[in-house]
């Protein structure tokens, strides 16, 4: 992408009175600048990029047609060097907002996790491999 010089500033504020649980902000910051947060701060990473009708957000102003790309460039990158859980929960949240499941993508009824179902005459499949294969090994699971 072109804006290699980009990163995310993620912050977290645990259980704050105004807000149930917790509060996660991402910010864009400019990695190039030395000068450190909030002095390299571009914009706020907007929870939905892309907005419709006149709703505009200074990022998806400054990104235009590259905003959807630019966005989950960001977060793909920061989602490497997170290692707080949710922090990275929201982030793959993000990213997942970003990319609509694809029609033959599924919630497996076993696990919850999404699973790339097949398509039968008398249906389609339900549960996830791992799950069918659970399944077969332990007759309990249903
Ligand atoms: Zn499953």
């Amino acid at each position: 992408m072109e804006q290699t010089g980009l990163g995310l500033y993620i912050t977290k504020n645990f259980n704050s009175k105004n807000y149930k649980g917790n509060t996660i902000r991402m910010a864009v910051v400019d990695l190039a600048e030395l000068k450190g947060y909030p002095l390299n701060f571009v914009c706020v990473l907007p929870r939905h990029v892309v907005l419709k009708g006149n709703l505009q957000s200074k990022f998806s102003d400054k990104f235009g047609d590259n905003s959807q790309g630019v966005a989950k460039e960001l977060l793909n990158r920061a989602l490497l060097t997170e290692d707080d859980l949710d922090i990275k929960k929201e982030i793959m949240d993000r990213l997942k907002l970003l990319d609509p499941k694809p029609k033959n993508i599924a919630e497996c009824i076993g696990c919850g996790k999404d699973f790339e179902y097949r398509k039968y005459n008398y249906g389609r499949q339900k549960a996830c491999r791992e799950c069918r294969t659970k399944k077969r090994l332990n007759r309990e699971w249903k």
